[in-house]
């Protein structure tokens, strides 16, 4: 047996009836590890939210191992031929091993944008010692962004699995347990519970392996969090670092035009007050240089849709969020500056003390009992409710990789900053 470093990725195994990539990543580090491989560390890495062939969150996992790589391979091919959804059209799993990290580019590729299963083929050719793509071989994308994957910023989180025999049975946690854990930990810990919605989001609700899973700043953080749970028993554990809770997914918007399925980070001015439409999303247009796009904030965002109605037209703001469908679907804002919002109305008639009417567009107000006209509007100075600062979606409603502000205040990046305090656009 052979006893180098090397790295190991995994992608694509899931159906949305059931398994999970980090579920097979956990029995495959538990494997190696088992068979005197040391696993010096396990990544849980997310990857574009916005790409259609996802399952659930486009997770992917890489390992760095101590051991025998072809070892690792075999058992590897024999957990996917085993467990994963082979039988599922949009399931198509890749596996590769490398002995050493691959340039980071396709990583950042795969985080922000999109790749193509030839791009990935062509890199491992370059990197890779092994790598293997079953039927179309698409999670070859994914298990190489994990492998070469860099973290400059990074989060944890302890992931607990089922015992098998209790799949599809509904998952025992005490939900006051997680609310205590929570209490107790943040804000080393977060996104275990809902304090809007007062209940546990940590839990889900898909037919797949992970019972729960504790997010937090360090593996101690997330270990001392899942000490105070109350639930079955797992069958399985792992401390997956992780990119999630990074903004690894964001583009800094450097004013060219926006293209579908990236999530960026733009400034620019509310052009229009916030309405709300049909399902109770909140739409309201935003003026970036030159051209205007709408900033969307969903219904499942709920209390988070009450900051974005109060916003005025005139407001500089800061969103973050994904482009689809021409439209940039808000996970968080900056609101730099919220100055009194003066709107204007028909005024009351000096002599009737009824409300005038529009005399038509450019002509002022008229009474329509005494015919008196002006020509000046009555105005109106609204008391805002919001104030500078960030805020941002509940964590139910929250993308994995979405930095929470919980994490601490991060000031915006400086060529972000107010246009008044900058040239250009
Ligand atoms: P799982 O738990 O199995 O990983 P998931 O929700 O993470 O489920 P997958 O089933 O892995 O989603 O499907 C995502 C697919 O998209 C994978 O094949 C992955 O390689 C691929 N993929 C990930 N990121 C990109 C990207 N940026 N461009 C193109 N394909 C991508």
């Amino acid at each position: 047996m052979t006893n180098t470093w090397f790295l190991i990725g995994l992608d694509d195994t899931d159906a949305p009836d059931g398994m999970c990539t980090t579920w097979l990543g956990a029995v495959l580090a538990t494997i190696l590890e088992k068979s005197g491989m040391k696993v010096f560390s396990s990544r849980l890495v997310r990857l574009n939210p916005t790409v259609p062939y996802k399952t659930r969150g486009n997770a992917a996992i890489s390992l760095c191992v101590r051991g025998d790589p072809d070892y690792a391979f075999s058992i590897a091919s024999g957990l996917v031929e085993k467990f994963a959804a082979l039988s599922c059209e949009n399931t198509h799993p890749g596996i590769v091993v490398g002995l050493q990290k691959p340039p980071a580019d396709f990583y950042w590729k795969a985080v922000q944008s999109h790749c193509r299963i030839d791009e990935a083929r062509d890199f491992l050719a370059r990197y890779a010692l092994r790598f293997l793509g079953y039927k179309l071989g698409r999670g070859l994308i994914g298990a190489t962004a994990a492998v070469c994957s860099e973290f400059p910023d990074f989060t944890w989180e302890y992931l607990a699995y089922r015992h098998p025999g209790r799949l599809y049975t509904p998952r025992q946690v005490d939900a006051e347990s997680l609310r205590l854990s929570e209490e107790q930990t943040s804000p080393h810990t977060w996104d275990t519970w809902d304090t809007d919605m007062k209940g546990p989001v940590c839990v889900p609700h898909t037919p797949d392996p992970v019972l729960f899973g504790i997010r937090g700043d360090s593996p101690f953080s997330v270990a001392h969090a899942v000490s105070m749970v109350r639930s079955e028993g797992a069958d399985l554990a792992r401390i997956w670092k992780t990119n999630q809770g990074t903004d690894a997914h964001l583009v800094f918007y450097a004013g060219s035009l926006l293209t579908e399925g990236i999530s960026y980070l733009i400034r620019g001015r509310v052009h229009g007050t916030p309405k709300t439409g049909k399902g109770g999303h909140v739409i309201f247009p935003l003026k970036i240089c030159d051209h205007q796009i709408h900033c969307m904030a969903f219904e499942p965002t709920k209390k988070f849709r009450d900051i974005v109605r109060s916003l005025r037209p005139g407001d500089e703001i800061l969103v973050a969020g994904s482009y689809l469908k021409n439209t940039l679907n808000l996970e968080k804002m900056y609101v730099f500056s919220a100055e009194p919002y003066i709107s204007v109305r028909a005024p009351i008639c000096p002599a009737c003390q009824k409300r005038m009417t529009s005399a038509g567009s450019g002509k002022g107000y008229k009474c329509r009992r005494c015919g008196n006209r002006t020509t000046n509007p009555e105005h109106i100075i609204e008391k805002r409710t919001i104030s500078s600062g960030w805020y941002e979606v509940p964590p139910g409603a929250r993308r994995h990789l979405s930095r929470p502000i919980v994490r601490g205040y991060v000031e915006p990046h400086p060529s972000y900053l107010p246009s008044s305090r900058k040239k250009g656009c």
